[in-house]
């Protein structure tokens, strides 16, 4: 089974082939072209723009990718597409051409659910027993999850506001980190996380626990990025920064602001397993935790998350760091599952495809929790 996978929802155009063989899966090509040096200027993606970036170079990212995996059009199973959720502009440009490569090589399509895609990313490369926990994190989201089956997932909560990469990306503009050569084409999350490591007192600068007396298993991220803010603010301040300058102390800052940060992802992450074990949603003693989506990149999360399962007998994964964020290889594996799952999903019907720009997980168990 090979698949072409097309992933435009944002400000990546990625374009992937992967291929399952006697249960095996090789990724035979995978291309991106990032925007985010264009929006970086701007301080926020500019949707029409946005969409004329994944206009531009759509068609070369494809040419690249099928000479990468030296492959033909015609041995490609499936056009797998992100339709949901995402930048309807940026959606529509990935959907018009997937449908304009299945028709001329008349091929299936399958509609891609970006977020589903992230969470289901690090069943490509681990055997991942069904069901699992998931914590997704990324630029734009903030849920736990429990996934029961390639299409079967139980939402447990969500942010309230932001997102933790876009707290990272915000507050990294914040400190004027970009501007730092060392640092270019990074993202603010990448950024925060390097600089942490320069710290020389982590614990200068401290955030309260976010939502610590709900019980659910929601987020919020509001109140780090707005306490970020005004403690720069003072810095500033006290230091009597030039404009276009950056604080003395950004490295312990950013330490402080990562620890708040994977805090608030282990305390919730913690309500979300004793809830699942409680339940007794888990099968038998095996428990499994997936980190997913771009945060998941960062090390310290990681490992942070990771000690907190253990204590709860629980294994932890995450995708290969090039997996985490956006791209086109976790648009094909997410319809290899769906396929694997139901061959239903398979559509010649293209036209019944269409984009959405929010779209929910799945079953909503936010009441329970
Ligand atoms: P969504 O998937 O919610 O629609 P998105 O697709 O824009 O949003 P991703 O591509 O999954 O998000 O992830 C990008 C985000 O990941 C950015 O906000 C970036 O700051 C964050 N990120 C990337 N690397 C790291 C890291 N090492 N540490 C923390 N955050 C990171
Ligand atoms: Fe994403």
């Amino acid at each position: 089974l090979t698949v072409l996978g097309i992933e435009t929802s944002c400000d990546d155009t990625g374009i992937a082939i992967v291929r399952r063989e006697n249960d095996n899966n090789k990724v035979l090509a995978n291309v991106m072209n990032s925007q985010q040096s264009f929006h970086i200027r701007y301080g926020g993606i500019i949707p029409p723009r946005a969409q004329d970036l994944h206009r531009s170079k759509i068609a070369e990212v494809y040419e690249r990718c099928l000479v990468e995996a030296n492959i033909k059009p015609e041995e490609i199973d499936a056009i797998a597409v992100t339709t949901r959720p995402g930048l309807p502009l940026s959606l529509m440009v990935g959907l018009r051409f997937a449908r304009h490569i299945a028709r001329t090589y008349n091929k299936p399509m399958v509609p891609v659910h970006h977020m589903k895609a992230h969470a289901l990313q690090a069943c490509m490369e681990h055997t991942i027993p069904y069901p699992f926990l998931c914590l997704l994190i990324s630029g734009g989201h903030s849920q736990l999850c429990f996934i029961k089956g390639p299409e079967e997932f139980l939402l447990l909560g969500e942010t309230l506001d932001d997102a933790p990469g876009e707290a990272f990306d915000k507050i990294a503009r914040r400190l004027r980190l970009y501007i730092n050569p060392e640092y270019r084409n990074w993202n603010g999350g990448q950024i925060v996380e390097q600089a942490a490591k320069l710290a020389s007192n982590p614990e200068a600068f401290e955030f309260p626990l976010p939502l610590a007396r709900m019980r659910d298993c929601n987020f919020s991220f509001a109140g780090i990025k707005n306490n970020s803010f005004r403690a720069i603010k003072r810095q500033e301040r006290i230091e009597a920064c030039p404009p276009d300058s950056v604080i003395t102390n950004y490295a312990d800052f950013c330490a402080g602001l990562l620890n708040a940060i994977s805090r608030h992802l282990m305390n919730r992450t913690q309500r979300a397993m004793e809830f699942c074990i409680e339940r007794g949603l888990f099968s038998g003693n095996c428990r499994s935790l997936v980190v997913s989506g771009g945060v998941a990149n960062n090390d310290t999360i990681f490992n942070d998350i990771s000690h907190l399962a253990e204590q709860y007998d629980c294994k932890t994964y995450r995708p290969s760091k090039k997996y985490c964020s956006d791209n086109g290889v976790m648009i094909a594996w997410n319809a290899i599952e769906q396929i694997m799952n139901d061959k239903q999903c398979l559509t010649y019907d293209y036209y019944k495809i269409d984009v959405q720009g929010k779209a929910t997980l799945g079953t909503s168990l936010l009441q329970e929790v």
